[in-house]
């Protein structure tokens, strides 16, 4: 892959009317916060995308109804660090690597292979994934290197 200059909250504002149109379906609402300015990062546009849309429906689904994703951007020293909160059940400790495995999925329709191909694409860029979930809610953390 030839990796570019990203601005990441660009490429997650290009995908944001789709995530929004998922998230009206279930009456979820859809915040963005940033902390100015970030740094760029070396990625792929489209492939980011594809890590925003797929986590952000993970959220939406989770929530099933009335809720909130928040996605913040944070530049934290040498990375920009993006996370994408809902307030759905959560994730329990156990299965935090779990979902990272490829066909493990909760739902009927499930193919369980959505968080392993967001953790390749991270992963080839240099960066990180990783999951909290801290009272209720699941805080998905992703880290990329920044320029
Ligand atoms: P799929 O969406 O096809 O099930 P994924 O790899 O995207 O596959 O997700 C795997 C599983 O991880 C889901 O089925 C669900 O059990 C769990 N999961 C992912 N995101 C969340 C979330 N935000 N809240 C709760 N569980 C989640
Ligand atoms: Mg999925």
């Amino acid at each position: 892959i030839q990796y570019k200059l990203v601005d990441v909250e660009q490429v997650c504002m290009e995908i944001l009317p789709i995530v929004e149109n998922e998230a009206l379906l279930y009456g979820v609402e859809v915040v963005v916060e940033k902390e100015n300015p970030l740094p760029l990062i070396m990625g792929d546009s489209e492939l980011l995308k594809q890590v925003f849309l797929n986590i952000a429906k993970n959220g939406i689904e989770a929530i099933g109804g009335k809720g909130t994703l928040t996605v913040r951007f944070f530049h934290m020293g040498s990375h920009v660090e993006i996370t994408i909160h809902d307030t759905g059940p959560g994730i329990p400790p156990y299965l935090a690597d779990k979902i990272f495995e490829p066909f493990f999925t909760s739902k009927e329709n499930g193919t369980g292979l959505g968080l392993p191909v967001c953790q390749k694409i991270i992963h080839d860029m240099g960066g990180s994934i990783r999951v909290s979930s801290k009272g209720y809610g699941t805080i998905f953390h992703i880290l990329l290197p920044s320029c």
